[in-house]
């Protein structure tokens, strides 16, 4: 299937590490130019090395964004470097457990700007490029929205926002043929995850536990599998479909809890 992304210019957060380096390699493979918005400066640099030296395009922007103002200049740069912005993917984000207990006013506002409120900032940034393309916008999301975890309250709302402001977003933005959605993971094993798991005492038994209750093929989601999601989502493929919540989970949120 020929996705027509070829040349297309796709702005991905948190690119440089887990499921939006991922998503990197998942459009750069089909011809688009990925531009990374990440602090991680060495992860981002070497992966940039590492698609350039196969033909890829790439571009990196080191930043901050918890920070408004860098939001406002990943979206110039991106800008000014290739004249056009065809899709922005939402995918930086923390579990960083700030809960009720264990959290504070201060705390929880600032989970909120480690997991919110640059969704919105890149997203109001990116917009004029966005209409003037008819492009589309995917915010990454997480099964915590749905199901809580408890003890990260931050977090939780965060991506309970994100799920709504897609679907804001998806009517805000349809009389320009913008579309938005969202994809929800559950359980993917990337560098995120890794840390989450090392806040157990014993890592390994909390995974196999966790593993263990995904109905399909009992094991983690790959970060390729919402690579792929993302990038039908950000196709000509995908041209009638806005406003969605797409759980790429192996079944972990919906299924029948009494499935063997
Ligand atoms: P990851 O491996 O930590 O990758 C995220 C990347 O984003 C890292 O390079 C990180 O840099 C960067 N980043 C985070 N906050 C940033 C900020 N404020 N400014 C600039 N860069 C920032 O995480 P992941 O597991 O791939 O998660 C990606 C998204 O999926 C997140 O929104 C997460 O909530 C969501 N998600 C993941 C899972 C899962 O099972 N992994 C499940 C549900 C939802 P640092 O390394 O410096 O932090």
């Amino acid at each position: 299937m020929d996705l027509d992304l070829k040349d297309k210019v796709v702005l991905i957060t948190g690119g440089a590490s887990g499921i939006g380096a991922a998503i990197v390699r998942a459009v750069v493979s089909e011809g688009a130019v990925a531009v990374i918005a990440d602090r991680s400066a060495q992860q981002a640099n070497d992966l940039q090395t590492e698609l350039q030296a196969a033909g890829g395009k790439i571009h990196v922007v080191v930043c901050e964004l918890t920070v408004a103002e860098n939001c406002k200049r990943v979206a110039d740069q991106t800008l000014e470097r290739f004249g056009r912005l065809d899709a922005l993917v939402n995918n930086a984000g923390v579990n960083d457990r700030v809960g009720l207990e264990r959290g504070n006013p201060a705390a929880y506002v600032a989970s909120l700007q480690r997991n919110l409120l640059h969704y919105y900032n890149m997203t109001h940034y990116a917009l004029p490029a966005l209409k003037q393309s008819r492009g589309s916008v995917v915010n990454i999301a997480s099964k915590t929205a749905i199901t809580g975890q408890g003890d990260t309250s931050g977090y939780a709302s965060a991506k309970g926002a994100i799920l709504a402001l897609t679907r804001e977003w998806a009517v805000e933005l349809a009389p320009y043929g913008v579309r938005s959605n969202a994809v929800v993971p559950a359980e993917v094993m990337t560098p995120l995850y890794r840390s989450w798991l090392q806040t157990f005492p014993d890592p390994e038994e909390k995974l196999a536990g966790i593993v263990a209750r995904i109905p399909l093929g009992k094991r983690m989601t790959t970060p390729n599998e919402i690579a792929s999601m993302v990038t039908f989502l950000i196709s000509g493929k995908a041209s009638h479909i806005t406003g969605q919540h797409l759980f790429v989970d192996g079944g972990y949120v919906h299924l029948d809890r009494a499935l063997p």
